[in-house]
């Protein structure tokens, strides 16, 4: 293993420095002994290197780790690649956990080296939101915190310093990849340097990643008659590519609440609508709940329990067109509970002179 300068002593922070002290320690430096601002000066320009080499491996959590405890940013011998290691033991935002798996999977083939650190377009991201049933039926904008990346604007996204010369990546000694043992046998290639074994002063900006991470209001626009458990896919508001590539997409699953007045199938509605045995036996006008509010609906007369009539076009709006579902009346007939003998009397009568012999 290649003995390592101390990062610590480079940057002129403590052990124990926090994230932003390095951050800042790095940018005061950098700024001071950027190649821009010292022209010929090769002084200036192996302590901007330095101090590279330095920030790359301290705002690194994974490197920092690796650094502190084996004295390499590598990690321990036969440990594989930096980015994987503890991975899932640490919390990471987007940005970060697409960093440490991004190209993790990448297949080398036959043993070629990859020389030329290509376009990587950015992760999708993935949000849930929960919205009315009302707000199914009409649709809906919705304004959406999303923590995402951009391309960052002073290196472009190539996350190298601007002007910067290229020297051997120090985080796969020029190789472009790790070789990968145990059961993900194989190569994977160097993150740090896309695979290409070359790279340049990391851009203060970003500090090599190439994007920055943002908070951003995306305003999503559900259209109406969207289902539960619909996804929903908002070009480009992913995270950001690298190196020229395209930013990824951001997926919504949509969470519809229920209405407890309507079970839904569809664009279809059913309504349970108990009636009396009066009005299902002489017909009747009824009202009914509908999405908008209420229809009055006709009960013709004879009408029997669980038949369902249909008032057409009044259930959901179908996605993306204009037509809607029907909103089904699923009929309950209510017998009643006779207690006084003037009714009772009544419906004997009626029994009598009303019987058809059902069950024959
Ligand atoms: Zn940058
Ligand atoms: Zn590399």
């Amino acid at each position: 293993m290649a003995a390592h300068p101390d990062y610590y002593k480079i940057l002129g922070v403590s052990k124990g420095a926090s994230d932003d002290d390095i951050k800042k320690a790095y940018r005061k430096l950098a700024r001071k002994y950027h190649p821009d601002l010292n022209p010929g000066d090769k002084q200036a320009e192996a302590k901007f290197k330095e101090l590279s080499a330095a920030n790359d491996v301290l705002s690194d959590p994974e490197k920092r780790k690796n650094y502190d405890q084996f004295g390499d940013p590598a990690g321990a011998p036969q440990m594989g690649h930096p980015g994987f290691e503890g991975a899932g033991g640490q919390s990471f935002d987007f940005g970060d956990l697409g960093e440490a798996f991004g190209g993790f999977f990448q297949n080398f083939g036959s043993g070629r080296r990859a020389r030329r650190a290509g376009p990587k377009p950015g992760e999708d991201l993935q949000h849930t939101v929960r919205i009315s049933f009302q707000d199914a039926f009409k649709g809906t904008k919705l304004p959406l915190q999303v923590s995402r990346t951009e391309t960052c604007r002073a290196c472009q996204g190539s996350g190298e310093a601007p002007g910067a010369s290229k020297t051997t990546c120090p985080t796969c000694k020029g190789r472009g990849y790790f070789e990968q043992g145990g059961i993900l046998r194989g190569r994977v290639e160097c993150d740090d340097c896309g695979g290409a074994g070359q790279k340049a002063a990391p851009c203060p900006e970003c500090q090599g990643r190439g994007r920055n991470p943002k908070r951003e209001t995306v305003t999503v626009a559900i259209p109406p008659g969207v289902e539960d458990g619909a996804k929903l896919r908002v070009a480009g508001k992913g995270e950001a590519g690298r190196r020229g590539g395209g930013a990824g997409d951001l997926y919504l699953q949509v969470q519809v609440e229920h209405d407890a007045r309507f079970e839904r199938k569809g664009p279809n509605l059913y309504v349970k609508l108990p009636i009396s045995f009066t009005e299902a036996a002489l017909g009747a006008k009824v009202d009914i709940p509908t999405p908008e509010g209420t229809s009055t609906i006709k009960i013709p007369p004879g009408t029997q329990s669980a038949s369902k009539l249909r008032l057409k076009g009044q259930g959901m709006p179908v996605p993306k067109s204009d037509q809607r579902g029907d909103l089904f009346a699923e009929i309950q007939v209510v017998t009643p509970k006779i207690q006084d003998e003037r009714s009772k009397e009544l419906l004997r009568e009626l029994g009598d002179l009303n019987d058809h012999g059902i069950r024959h």
